[in-house]
C-alpha cells in the first residue's frame, strides 16, 4: 500500500469506551462530525456493537494507521458534555486517587444523561381558542357534557390552557380532539420538566437585613467572587449563626452578575431545609434552583442536570455528587457543613467532594467557601498554612444563648435497672418535664462506633495502643488486641487495666432497643425512631420531619442523621445517651467526629424563644472531645487535636491511606496482600510508613474476607502511583480484589 498517495492523516477522537475501564481507542472523525471535540459524548463501533464513550482528546494518529481507523458512528449531543475544566478534574482526579479516568466521568456524566436515552417527556396541551357563547354551551353541555365540562375547566384557567392529565387523562383525549374539530380548542405537545420538588409550594422569602459579623463575612465573599479570587474561605460560624442566609446573599449578588452558583450538602434528605430556603429565596425566578440526588428519578435528573447545563438553571444544589454538576460559568461554590465525612465516596471512586469542589473552583477561576461550626482539622490547618482565609461569626443571628451543656458522667450517675444502663435518671427526669411542658426533645445515639474496642463499664477506661493512642481492635481468630495503625499487640486483659473490674466487655446497643426502653418509660409519649431501617423509604425521612416540626412527635430518637442542619423551635433538650462510642474505633479522626457531633447536636436546641440544655452521658468525661465541645470551644480543641495529630504523624499532617484486598477465600486475600506489601516496601521510599497486612476490623463482608494495611506517607501522589504500578503488575487473579483509598475516613 502506497502511504503517501492518502493525503496528510485527519485529526482522530480519542475515545474513552464506557465501561471498559480506562481503555482508550482512536477513531476518526467522519465528513459531518468536525464539530467533534474534548468531552463529547460519541458512539462508537466496538466488536460487532455500538458502544458509548467520551472523547478525551483529538489526536493525530500515526500516519500508517490513521486512514484505517473505524468512523465514530453517531454524536450524541451538538455541544460537548464534558466541559473542559471538568475533563481536566476528571484527569487530575483519576490519577490522584488511583482510579480510572472512566470512573470519573461516570460521576460527571450521570447514568440518566449517559446514552441520551431517557427522552425528554412530553405531554399534550389543550389551549381554549375561543370563548364559546352561553348559549352554546349550554347546548354543547347537552349534547356533550364532558366537552362542556372541558370547556368550563379552561375557562376558569389563568391562560386558558390545560395539560391533558389534568383534564382527565387518555379517557379525555376523544372530547377534546372533537373540540379541536370544532374550533374550540387546539393541541399540543408540551416539553414536561420533571421537578424533584414539584407539588412543593415555596413562597418567596426576602433577604434578613444582616447583622455585623454576617455582613462583614458577605462582604469579603462578594469581594473574592467579584474579582475572581480563588483562594478558598473558610466561613467558621457557630451553630445558628446565619451561614445560610450569608450563602442566600451571596448566591443572589452571584446570580445578578450573570454566573452560576454551586453548592454542596451533605445529605440532601437530611437537610430538606437548605435546599427549602434557596427554592423560596428564589421563588420569583422559577427554574433558576435545581436540584440533584440520588433519590430522585432518572427522568427528574435527567431534566434538572440539562436545565443545569443549557445554563437555565443557575444555582445547583446537591450532595457530594453534584460538585461534577455542568454549571455554565461558574462563579462560586459552596460547601455547606464542609467537616461532613459524607463528602468522602466510601466506594470507588474514593473521592473527598470538598477537596475536589475546592480544586474545581480554582481551575473555574470561581471563589469557594467552606462552612462549619466545626471546621475539618484539615482545613483549619489550611488557614494556619496560610492556604484558606478565614472568616468567622461567633454569635447567634437570633441572639439566642448556645445552650447550657451538663456531661454526666454514667459511671457513677443513678440508673435504674429497668432501663438497662441507656438512660440515667437525671435525662430520664430532664426528658419528663419536657412532657410536661410540651417542648420537644432530641435523643442521640452515637452509633458509628463499631463495638470491637474493649471499654471497661465501670470507669469508663478503653483499650488503646501505646504508640498511637488509637484504640486497640479485638481480633477473634488469634485472640489479641492489634492496632490498626502500627501493628502493636496485646493480649486481651482479664480486668480493666486502670480500675480492674472484672467487667470490661464490647460495648453496644441498636436504636431498636433503645426505643423499646423509652416506650417503656414514657408511655405516653409520641416516639419517633430514625435510623437506616426507618428512612429506607423514599419521602419517610422528610414526613419524619415534619410531624417532628408540626410538634406532633415528642421524642426524636435517632443516629448522627439528625444532628445535621435540622432548626427545630420547640426542641429544648437534647440528649446524647452514649457519647464514648465514637471514641472507641480505630480511627484518627474518631476525637473530632466525636466533637463535631456532639457540638453540632448541641446546637439543634433552644433555638427558639425558650433556653435550650443538653445532656451527654458519657463513660469518658474527661476526654478532650467531650470536653470541649461542653464549652462549645471549637479553637480549643483544634488547638489541641492538631498538637496531638502533628505529634502522632496523622492527617492533616500526612497522607493516611487503607490498602485493602478482598476475596471470597481468606488465604486468597492475604496472600496478594501480603505479596504486594513486600513489592511495595521495595519500592516505596523509607518516609513512608506501611502497616503490616492484617484481617480488617470488620474481616468479611458481603461474603468476602478482607484484608488491610494503612499507608502513611508525607505525600499522596507518590502512593497512588507506586500502588497503582504495583498492582498492574502483580495481576492478582479474579477472585480477588485490591483497592486503594487515598486519603481515607474509614479504617474499619
Ligand atoms: P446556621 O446555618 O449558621 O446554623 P441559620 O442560617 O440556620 O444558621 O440561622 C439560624 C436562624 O437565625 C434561622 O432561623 C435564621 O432565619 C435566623 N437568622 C439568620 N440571619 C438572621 C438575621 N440577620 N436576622 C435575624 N435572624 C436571622
Ligand atoms: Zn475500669
Ligand atoms: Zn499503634
Amino acid at each position: 500500500m502506497d502511504l503517501f498517495d492518502q493525503g496528510p492523516v485527519p485529526p482522530a477522537a480519542r475515545v474513552l469506551v464506557d465501561g471498559l475501564s480506562d481503555m482508550a481507542l482512536d477513531y476518526a472523525i467522519p465528513q459531518g462530525m468536525q464539530g467533534v471535540v474534548r468531552g463529547c459524548r460519541v458512539e462508537v463501533p466496538l466488536r460487532g456493537r455500538v458502544a458509548t464513550g467520551t472523547v478525551i482528546a483529538l489526536v493525530e494518529p500515526d500516519a500508517e494507521w490513521g486512514h484505517r481507523l473505524r468512523p465514530l458512528t453517531r454524536l450524541l449531543a451538538e455541544a460537548p458534555v464534558v466541559s473542559p475544566v471538568l475533563m481536566d478534574l476528571a484527569e487530575w482526579a483519576a490519577r490522584y486517587y488511583a482510579t480510572p479516568v472512566e470512573q470519573m466521568i461516570r460521576c460527571i456524566v450521570p447514568e440518566p444523561v449517559r446514552g441520551e436515552r431517557h427522552e425528554a417527556k412530553t405531554q399534550k396541551l389543550i389551549t381554549l381558542l375561543r370563548r364559546p357563547e352561553d348559549d352554546e354551551l349550554n347546548k354543547l353541555n347537552a349534547r356533550a357534557p364532558r366537552q362542556a365540562s372541558i370547556v368550563r375547566y379552561l375557562l376558569a384557567e389563568p391562560e386558558g390552557a390545560a395539560p391533558l392529565p389534568q383534564l382527565g387523562g387518555s379517557a379525555a383525549l376523544a372530547a377534546c380532539r372533537s373540540l379541536e374539530k370544532q374550533g374550540v380548542v387546539s393541541i399540543s405537545e408540551q416539553v414536561v420538566h420533571r421537578d424533584p420538588a414539584a407539588g412543593e409550594q415555596y413562597s418567596l422569602s426576602s433577604p434578613l437585613e444582616l447583622n455585623e459579623e454576617q455582613a462583614a463575612a458577605l462582604a469579603r465573599i462578594i469581594s473574592a467572587c467579584d474579582a475572581g479570587e480563588t483562594q478558598p474561605l473558610l466561613l467558621q460560624g457557630v451553630t445558628g449563626s446565619g451561614k445560610t442566609e450569608v450563602y442566600l446573599q451571596a448566591a443572589a449578588h452571584v446570580m445578578a452578575r450573570g454566573k452560576g452558583v454551586l453548592i454542596l450538602v451533605p445529605e440532601i434528605s437530611l437537610t430538606p431545609q437548605t435546599m427549602a430556603r434557596f427554592k423560596s429565596r428564589f421563588a420569583d425566578q422559577p427554574g433558576a434552583v435545581a436540584i440533584l440526588h440520588s433519590a430522585m428519578s432518572d427522568g427528574e435528573r435527567f431534566d434538572e442536570w440539562h436545565a443545569i447545563h443549557r445554563g437555565q438553571a443557575r444555582i445547583a444544589i446537591g450532595p457530594r455528587s453534584a460538585l461534577f454538576a455542568p454549571v455554565q460559568q461558574l462563579g462560586l461554590i459552596i460547601v455547606d457543613e464542609e467537616h461532613d465525612s459524607s463528602y468522602k465516596q466510601e466506594n470507588s471512586p474514593r473521592y473527598h467532594g470538598r477537596d475536589l469542589a475546592v480544586l474545581r473552583a480554582r481551575m473555574e477561576g470561581a471563589t469557594v467557601v467552606l462552612g462549619s461550626a466545626t471546621p475539618s482539622l484539615e482545613s483549619l490547618l489550611n488557614v494556619r498554612l496560610g492556604k484558606y482565609s478565614l472568616l468567622r461569626m461567633d454569635h447567634r443571628a437570633d441572639g439566642q444563648r448556645l445552650p447550657l451543656t451538663r456531661v454526666l458522667d454514667m459511671r457513677t450517675e443513678p440508673k435504674d435497672k429497668r432501663y438497662l444502663g441507656i438512660l440515667s435518671e437525671r435525662l430520664r427526669m430532664a426528658i419528663e418535664t419536657r412532657l410536661r411542658r410540651q417542648e420537644q426533645t432530641i435523643l442521640l445515639l452515637n452509633r458509628r462506633g463499631f463495638a470491637r474496642a474493649l471499654q471497661c463499664p465501670d470507669c469508663g477506661f478503653v483499650v488503646s495502643c501505646a504508640h498511637c493512642s488509637l484504640p486497640l481492635t479485638y481480633h477473634l481468630t488469634e485472640n489479641r488486641l492489634i492496632c490498626h495503625i502500627c501493628g502493636y499487640r496485646s493480649v486481651v486483659p482479664q480486668t480493666c487495666p486502670d480500675c480492674h473490674s472484672r467487667s470490661i466487655l464490647l460495648e453496644g446497643y441498636g436504636t431498636q432497643k433503645v426505643e423499646a426502653v423509652l416506650r417503656r418509660c414514657f408511655p405516653e409519649a409520641r416516639i419517633q425512631r430514625v435510623d437506616a431501617d426507618v428512612t429506607a423509604r423514599k419521602n419517610a425521612l422528610r414526613e419524619i420531619l415534619e410531624r417532628f416540626r408540626a410538634r406532633q412527635t415528642d421524642i426524636l430518637l435517632g443516629t448522627q442523621m439528625i444532628s445535621k442542619g435540622l432548626d427545630f423551635p420547640g426542641v429544648t433538650l437534647v440528649g446524647v445517651l452514649n457519647a464514648d462510642l465514637g471514641l472507641c474505633i480505630p480511627d484518627p479522626r474518631a476525637a473530632e467526629r466525636t466533637f463535631q457531633l456532639l457540638t453540632q447536636v448541641a446546637g439543634r436546641a433552644g433555638r427558639g424563644d425558650v433556653d435550650g440544655e443538653v445532656i451527654i452521658q458519657t463513660y469518658t468525661p474527661q476526654s478532650a472531645a467531650i470536653q470541649y465541645a461542653r464549652r462549645h470551644d471549637t479553637d480549643g480543641f483544634a488547638e489541641n487535636e492538631l498538637g496531638l495529630r502533628e505529634q502522632f504523624g496523622f492527617p492533616p499532617y500526612t497522607h493516611l491511606s487503607v490498602l485493602t484486598a478482598r476475596s471470597p477465600q481468606e488465604d486468597l486475600a492475604a496472600f496478594a496482600l501480603q505479596t504486594l506489601h513486600r513489592h511495595l516496601r521495595a519500592a516505596l521510599p523509607p518516609s513512608v510508613e506501611l502497616s503490616e497486612p492484617l484481617p480488617a476490623p470488620i474481616a468479611k463482608a458481603y461474603g468476602q474476607y478482607r484484608y488491610q494495611c494503612t499507608i502513611k506517607s508525607p505525600q499522596a501522589r507518590l502512593v497512588a502511583d507506586t500502588v497503582s504500578r504495583e498492582i498492574a503488575r502483580l495481576n492478582p487473579g479474579e477472585d480477588i480484589i485490591i483497592s486503594l483509598d487515598i486519603d481515607a475516613y474509614s479504617f474499619m
